[in-house]
């Protein structure tokens, strides 16, 4: 389970978290909806130190850390318990799938190579690129490259998966075989936070929704209940204008 608790961020004098709340259980997916600069990647990049944020305290599994005076030690732990997929893939253009997937492996959590090369083969097979494993990124689609990272964050196995806008930098027609393969992650149990614009993915694959603006959490709720009766004005602003 992974708690956040009144996270706030400020860049200089822009107070880009205020205070947020968030309590995610074991198995559950999330997804965070919200306009542009509404403070959503901002909010993951909390979750894992990639963003100190400037107060709150990050629970992940029994184990809390208080933002404001978090060591390295404690970021580690954040870092190791978590796992990110970016907008833009952020693979290692000089290595090819198969190595890139078992980096993680071999150099956080310090598998042996054959071991790490088991479990990677297996994680390529399962989002649908056995047969790419030699392939360079430069030489798979942007839905092939974004699996490829898909599989990377899977392979370490974290408390929680994170994603950012998994699809926005993708063709259209890449698109849905990228969602498919986060729907079936979904769907065996593992933990994730999902930020998207697509809406009809986040309908199908959330157990509940965020929507964020200016820094807070406006309403959140069981995904039926988000999509067919918010609470909030602002709401069904947002998914009138967004549908
Ligand atoms: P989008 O949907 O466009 O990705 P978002 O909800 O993810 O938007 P964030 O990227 O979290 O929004 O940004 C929230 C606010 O924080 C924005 O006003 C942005 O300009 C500001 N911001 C984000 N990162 C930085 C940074 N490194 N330095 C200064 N300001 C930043
Ligand atoms: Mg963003």
């Amino acid at each position: 389970m992974i708690q956040l608790h009144q996270i706030h961020k400020h860049f200089g004098q822009h107070h880009v978290l205020k205070g947020i709340d968030l309590t995610v259980g074991k198995g559950e997916v999330v997804v965070i909806l919200g306009p542009s600069g509404s403070g959503k990647s901002t909010l993951l990049r909390s979750i894992n130190f990639l963003e100190q944020p400037n107060s709150g305290v990050i629970e992940i599994d029994g184990v809390k850390v208080d933002a404001a005076k978090a060591g390295k030690k404690d970021i580690l732990g954040l870092r190791m318990a978590t796992a990110m997929v970016f907008q833009q893939y952020q693979l290692f253009k000089n290595l090819n799938a198969l190595h890139n997937v078992m980096i993680g492996l071999t150099s956080v959590k310090k598998l042996d190579r054959k071991q790490a090369r088991e479990i990677s083969e297996g994680i390529l097979e399962k989002v649908g690129l056995k047969d790419r494993m030699t392939y360079y990124p430069a030489q798979l689609s942007g839905g092939q490259q974004q699996r490829v990272a898909i599989a990377r964050a899977l392979a370490l196995n974290p408390q929680v998966l994170l994603f950012d806008e998994p699809t926005s930098s993708l063709d259209p027609e890449l698109v849905d075989e990228v969602l498919s393969v986060i729907q079936k992650v979904a769907s065996e149990g593992n933990t994730m936070i999902i930020v998207t614009h697509e809406l009809g993915f986040a309908r199908d694959v959330a157990d509940r929704v965020v929507l964020m603006e200016h820094g807070v959490i406006v309403e959140q709720g069981p995904v039926e209940q988000f999509f067919t009766n918010p609470k909030e004005e602002r709401t069904r602003q947002f998914l009138g204008k967004a549908l």
